[in-house]
């Protein structure tokens, strides 16, 4: 999608193209980050640059693991942090660390696209469930998947494509189901909770604290959405101090970051993380672009959810064949995302982390779209906020 966007930005010029396609976050890191920056970058104590423990700089670990204790109540300390390179390293080092050839992990559709690839990269084996219509969990489907095979299950609230946020009562609906088998099955079932986005809600939603609900929970993020910081790799795993086996997990996590390559997050992101721990971009400039786009597009006779959270629409695809309406879209030079690629055909991914200047002039070609695609349009003339 990057490579076609490019191509397409320089044939009809960049003001011409209407990028929806990327979740790259737009926004800078804010002024804290580049405070904190500056001073971890000016310190020249000897030592600084050193191998480090493979988990990362202890001060780090705690003052996450400190964040964490106060979030959830739970007694986390340094041991059970991981410092990782961003949130694809903390699940990918996950994974490795739980899985043994053949195991099976759950992947609600639809879901971020990489994880088949990160659970099959550890010899794991990924089980597909489909969510609701409207992209809750469909607790049922999940307990008919689980075997004793069964490792763990992804989960990734707010999620990326759809916008959902799972509420209390739906993960703790989760708990009792996963429980229940762990149960009948006598074995370990593993949440791996997957929240880069954690910090990007509207409307004060309140996103759920898994492991006050399941014990058995690994926490996956980054600070690559929050803080803007996708290109700087960091990121980290909580392992939960109530889960089975914590110590030996964050153990085996520790090994397993250096037989993957990384040996440890990148150690001037640590320390600057370590300064600037619950700071984060204006969400507002995301909620402006999700009210926008998501009121033109219903009026225009898409169907979709409301985003709580992430920076994703995932409406449903006005062509039976989702791949064939990017194509049309890209004609428009509209560039998007098919649902097939998230697991779920039939849907397609707008992504509103976006310039609002670039946003804002797509509106008449949404409008050209939504005719073409003969889209219920009710030929309201919607002010742009
Ligand atoms: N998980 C989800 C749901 C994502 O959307 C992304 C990136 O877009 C990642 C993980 C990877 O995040 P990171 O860049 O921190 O590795």
């Amino acid at each position: 999608m990057f490579e076609e966007g490019r191509a397409l930005k320089a044939k009809v010029g960049e003001q011409n193209v209407y990028d929806f396609a990327l979740g790259n976050p737009i926004l800078d890191p804010p002024e804290e980050f580049f405070d904190a920056l500056e001073d971890v970058v000016a310190d020249q104590a000897p030592g600084l640059h050193k191998y480090m423990e493979n988990a990362g700089f202890h001060e780090t670990r705690q003052a996450v693991a400190d964040f964490h204790a106060l979030e959830s109540g739970l007694e986390y300390e340094a041991d059970h942090i991981v410092m990782t390179v961003g949130a694809a390293g903390a699940m990918n080092v996950t994974l490795k660390t739980l899985l043994n050839e053949g195991e099976e992990v759950i992947l609600l559709a639809p879901y971020f696209a990489e994880y088949w690839f990160y659970v099959d990269n550890h010899g794991g084996v990924p089980r597909v469930v489909h969510t609701t219509a409207d992209f809750d969990l469909d607790l049922d489907a999940i307990e008919a998947a689980i075997k004793p095979s069964t490792r763990a299950i992804v989960i990734n609230s707010p999620n990326n494509p759809t916008g959902r946020v799972y509420s209390h009562s739906t993960i703790d609906a989760l708990a009792g189901v996963l429980e229940k088998k762990q149960q009948e099955l006598g074995t370990t079932i593993y949440i791996v909770t997957d929240e880069p986005y954690r910090a990007i809600v509207y409307d004060e939603v309140d996103v759920p604290v898994v492991a006050t609900y399941y014990p058995n929970t690994i926490l996956c993020t980054s600070h690559s959405k929050d803080l803007g910081l996708a290109g700087e790799r960091i990121g980290h795993i909580a392992v939960s101090p109530t889960a089975a086996d914590s110590a030996e997990l964050v153990n085996g996590m520790a090994f397993t970051l250096r037989t993957l390559g990384f040996v440890n997050a990148p150690a001037i992101m640590q320390r600057v993380i370590t300064e600037v721990l619950g700071a984060s971009v204006d969400i507002d400039f995301y909620r402006r672009n999700r009210d926008t786009l998501y009121h033109e597009l219903k009026t225009l006779g898409f169907e979709m959810i409301k985003p709580e959270g992430a920076f994703y629409l995932f409406p449903k695809s006005p062509l039976e064949d989702d791949v064939a309406l990017v194509r049309e879209l890209q004609k428009l030079h509209i560039l998007t995302v098919p649902g097939s690629g998230f697991g779920t055909p039939g849907h397609f991914r707008v992504s509103y982390a976006v310039e609002r200047d670039v946003l804002e002039r797509s509106l008449p070609v949404w409008k050209t779209a939504a005719e073409k695609l003969g889209l219920n349009n009710r030929d309201k003339q919607v002010p742009v906020r």
